[in-house]
């Protein structure tokens, strides 16, 4: 059997900056450090934290007044920073900057006096946050078929947003169907969809039609590795959006012998690895990486972390 290894996947330069924040802020501070809903969405990560005494939690009024609270990388709407002012919490902002950039926009869009039809997905952390910036100017739409029922017309000064971690291809049907009907609805200067989100769905893309089995590593609340594994499911090629190698069934592989395997963006590369093993050593696989897209993003820290005090000389806890 053979594996195509997907490249690039796993940690974009958002998630790895989340990651990095928390571990430092756990070296400053030791345990009882709060974060606004799971840090990054990969249950691996989220319990490695949860077993270094880190506290998840779905509000700030949680949290003791006086303690450490980070917000995730999928950003917070401005209500959670004023409940988290309220209760006078250090807080740090581990927002990615690429999300921000669309809470920026929002603003700005709606001082402007613009309706803003956000395309994403209903309840996901970053949409939550992202409507919360202007919720009485902003509508959520999260497919083509609901263009034609919004109660707006042409003449409206409307603009359109979208959630970072879409379907490119989802996106850009909902974006066809509101030009039709608004022609001049605004979008933003630069692509909201981010580039981790484009080059892994492009990679899937584009390697795709020579599999017959595709294996996504990512939790099932990870927006971004889902619409990979949707993918191949449109392709009619059976996709599975696994955890972890434990999840992988024996059947999956009856008559298959070309096999994909690439991970979402919050999906660390040690779970990848594992199952590499597991095929390598079970199906005598052999593994073949291809790289369609160099990826050279970094963030830096929030600066917020050196109020948490200085941090010790030796390293505790590695980052990954
Ligand atoms: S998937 Fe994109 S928007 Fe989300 S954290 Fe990564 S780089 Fe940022």
């Amino acid at each position: 059997m053979k594996v195509m290894l997907a490249s690039p996947r796993g940690f974009c330069a958002g998630v790895n900056m989340a990651i990095e924040c928390l571990d430092e802020a756990v070296r400053r501070v030791g345990s009882g450090i709060y974060v606004y809903h799971e840090i990054v969405h990969n249950q691996h990560i989220v319990q490695r934290f949860t077993q270094l005494g880190v506290k998840f939690v779905d509000s700030p009024e949680e949290v003791p007044p006086g303690s450490v609270l980070l917000f995730s990388a999928h950003g917070v709407s401005p209500e959670i920073r004023r409940l988290a002012r309220e209760r006078r919490l250090q807080t740090v902002d581990a927002t990615c900057p690429l999300v921000t950039k669309v809470h920026l926009e929002a603003i700005r869009f709606a001082r402007d006096g613009y309706h803003i039809i956000l395309i994403g997905h209903e309840g996901h952390d970053e949409v939550i946050g992202t409507m919360g910036e202007a919720p009485e100017s902003i509508t959520l739409v999260e497919d083509p078929h609901e263009v034609k029922s919004l109660p707006f017309t042409e003449h409206d000064k409307l603009a359109c947003l979208t959630q970072t971690t879409l379907s490119v291809d989802e996106a850009a049907a909902v974006i066809t169907a509101l030009k039709a009907r608004f022609p001049a609805i605004e979008m933003p200067k630069k692509e909201d969809i981010c580039y981790a989100t484009t080059n892994r769905q492009e990679t899937v893309k584009q390697l795709i039609p020579q599999a017959q089995l595709l294996l996504v590593l990512g939790s099932q609340n990870s927006s971004n590795s889902k619409r990979l594994a949707e993918i191949g499911q449109a392709q009619g090629i059976p996709s599975h959006l696994i955890d972890c190698a434990d999840e992988i069934r024996p059947e999956w592989f009856d008559g298959v012998e070309t096999v994909l395997i690439t991970a979402g963006a919050s999906a660390p590369e040690v779970l990848v690895q594992e199952c590499l093993q597991l095929l390598t050593s079970t199906y005598d696989a052999e593994v073949e990486e291809t790289q369609l897209r160099e990826e050279n993003v970094h963030f830096n820290l929030p600066r917020e972390l050196q109020q948490l005090g200085p941090a010790p000389a030796t390293n505790l806890h590695s980052s990954n």
